[in-house]
């Protein structure tokens, strides 16, 4: 029977639950500790997790970082009372050389030394010794417990207790997940042309800026993988606007249009506002189609943005997924996305690694998106890759990023032809 549900709203997805090549989500401070700049992150872990954060972390130079490592070893074990002693030290260090600090987050990971430390305990502890004058929260960017982005859901999951109650009920916007703070700048002018002035974002760029929230609250989600949070803030009275993600020409449009919409903006001033910018990004997305229309493309799961991408990459760039693979499928953020995804396109949640290669070795794509410890031996291979933690660390949303994220797509596809002659 044919299906009348639009793309790949009711397309069968392939589930596989076996080992995966994802980063964990401590990933998510080499971006965090930018977004939010009176705020630091400390990683108890090992040498494994100062290793992770330092790499990928490596492209970027700071005079004074605002994350660090406090390495936990086996002799630490001697006594938990030790440990927990031992935190409360390089805590108080810390905060003494920075005075800066106003917010301090605990970030847990996974070696067994550290899964035997309640974390959660010693935030509160600590929080208690700061007097108010500097947060301390917890949250886990353990690899069994989280994947790559679930970093920063995690981390903003935290934060939502720490909201403050909204005073009225009178309708609100608030921006959620992280976004470059130059795309930021670019949403407000458009919400404020529209005539949409209060504008809020989690993460804000000062921890102690953080928005209220209430029943007034209608929450768009700039990031496609807050699942977390997201309940958190609905628990607190906020309501969720479904809309695709601000990605492209077309996917900026349709999710502005989602506030639009709730704010009861006129279609003529919504036009207003947003056609000039809306050709501008198609205009740009043009030279790039002459490169990308007509090539395959197979979405290894890595950052929960591969749905997204891969409609924004069908849809106006002209290529074609063969198979869109993302850790996990939120259908009630994701489905407006799922709609425009096209229909032939296989969907897949989760990753059974091996499996995923043969599949992609069959399907003989032109590209392949995917994480760092899959693109090497993938070009060993012969393939063209794309590292998907670009994705996450570029400026995409937006109409003035549309190029910038084609481009991102269309740089190793033009480097492999070069390659070729
Ligand atoms: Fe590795 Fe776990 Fe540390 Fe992540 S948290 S770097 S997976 S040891």
């Amino acid at each position: 029977m044919l299906s009348s549900a639009p793309g790949c709203t009711d397309a069968p997805v392939l589930r596989q639950r076996g080992q995966r090549e994802v980063f964990c989500g401590l990933t998510g401070i080499v971006w965090l500790h930018r977004k939010i700049q009176d705020a630091f992150f400390l990683v108890v872990g090992s040498r494994t997790c100062a290793h992770l954060l330092q790499s990928a972390a490596g492209v970027m130079i700071f005079a004074e970082p605002r994350f660090a490592t406090a390495i936990l070893d086996e002799r630490d074990l001697a006594g938990l009372a030790d440990a927990n002693d031992e935190l409360d030290r390089v805590v108080a260090r810390l905060l003494e050389r920075r005075p800066d600090i106003r917010m301090l987050f605990l970030v847990g990971s996974c070696p067994s030394e550290v899964i035997k430390l309640d974390l959660s305990r010693a935030a509160q502890r600590l929080d208690r010794a700061g007097n108010g004058d500097v947060r301390v929260l917890y949250y886990s960017g353990s690899g069994i417990e989280t994947t790559f982005t679930e970093g920063e859901d995690a981390c903003l999951a935290a934060l939502v207790p720490e909201m403050p109650a909204a005073t009225d009920s009178k309708p609100s916007l608030l921006i959620v997940g992280s976004l470059a703070e130059v795309v930021e700048d670019q949403m407000l002018r458009l919400f404020s042309a529209m005539g949409i002035d209060d504008v809020r974002f989690l993460p804000p760029r000062r921890a102690r800026d953080l928005p209220p929230v209430g029943r007034g609250t209608r929450m768009l989600l700039a990031q496609p993988f807050l699942a977390n949070t997201a309940r958190a803030l609905e628990a607190r009275g906020a309501t969720h606007l479904p809309a695709v993600f601000p990605l492209g020409a077309e996917g900026t449009t349709l999710w502005l249009r989602a506030a639009a919409d709730a704010f009861g903006v006129s279609p003529a001033r919504f036009h207003d506002a947003t056609s000039a910018a809306e050709d501008r990004a198609r205009r740009s997305l043009a030279p790039l189609r002459e490169t990308l229309a007509g090539k395959t493309l197979f979405l290894f799961p890595d950052s929960q943005m591969e749905i997204s991408l891969a409609r924004f990459l069908a849809r106006e760039v002209g290529m074609i997924p063969i198979e869109v693979g993302t850790p996990y499928l939120h259908r009630s953020h994701l489905g407006p996305e799922l709609a425009l995804l096209p229909r032939d396109s296989r969907l897949s949640e989760g990753q059974d690694v091996e499996l995923q290669l043969d599949r992609c070795r069959d399907a003989q794509p032109d590209l392949v998106l995917c994480g760092l410890g899959l693109a090497n031996p993938l070009e060993a291979e012969g393939f063209t890759t794309k590292w998907s933690i670009e994705t996450v660390f570029t400026p995409i949303q937006g109409y003035n990023q549309a190029a910038d994220l084609a481009e991102l797509f269309a740089r190793p596809l033009r480097r492999r032809a070069r390659l070729m002659v």
